[in-house]
């Protein structure tokens, strides 16, 4: 049987251990690599959207150019028609000026597509290529949520086997040592100091002479007294 002052001791130790594994749980390095895994995938699928959607765009502006072109030949024909049945010399003129006109949009309308056809041919294969990444930006992330998985479980573990040792010493406390205990660790972080020498290792202050001699005489029954500079539980 565990005196009060060393179930105190024991009870710190376990806290800290588990306050130690509660912070570990949270800055994992894992976590870190989890979470650029999944910013890769969301980059990934972003970059995918990007491409699909500019391969869609071009395919508009490829089609409108076709609908454009086919009517520019269609007017085309039709002026060429007039030509030939025209016999003022001015009529001929204005004809051929508005086929020249009509040579010249149909230019510039197939340099365009030209344009679009190419940098398309390019997106898709590009495309492609992205695709090809797709399996090995989804394997890495789902690996790296593996990973954070099972370092969090083993914490986990831990924390399930301190939990209990915690549970017993803690119930071996009266009342009164066991509410001052908490509220200490939860103002404090950890309730228990030692002295050493004349140094409480909660606070790493020194008592003074007297203040020590009235910890050695308040501590006399119990093994503790409280720590008159920090307030906690001070083990002699
Ligand atoms: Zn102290």
């Amino acid at each position: 049987m565990l005196s009060a002052a060393e179930t105190l001791v024991q009870l710190a130790a376990v806290d800290a251990e588990l306050n130690q594994r509660r912070v570990a749980r949270e800055r994992l390095p894992e976590r870190d690599r989890a979470a650029a895994a999944s910013v890769a995938v969301a980059d990934w699928e972003n970059e995918r959207a990007r491409v699909a959607a500019r391969i869609d765009e071009l395919t508009a502006v490829i089609d409108r150019a076709e609908a454009q072109g086919a009517e520019l030949t269609d007017t085309k024909t039709r002026l060429e028609a007039q030509m030939k049945t025209v016999i003022a010399s001015r009529e001929a003129e204005a004809l051929m000026h508005e086929i020249a006109t009509i040579d010249g949009q149909r230019d510039e309308l197939d340099l365009a597509e030209l344009g679009a056809l190419e940098e398309q041919s390019d997106l898709d294969d590009r495309l492609a290529a992205h695709l090809g990444q797709q399996e090995a930006v989804r394997t890495a992330s789902a690996q790296a949520d593996d990973e954070l998985a099972s370092a969090v479980a083993d914490i986990d573990a831990e924390v399930e086997r301190l939990e209990p040792q915690r549970a017993e010493l803690f119930a071996t406390l009266d009342d009164r040592t066991g509410r001052r205990y908490g509220q200490l660790l939860e103002s404090l972080g950890s309730a228990v100091g030692q002295l050493e020498g004349s140094r409480c290792s909660g606070c790493h202050l020194d008592l003074s002479a007297a203040e020590v001699d009235t910890a050695r005489d308040e501590s006399a029954a119990s093994g503790f007294t409280e720590c008159p500079q920090c307030g906690r539980l001070l083990v002699v």
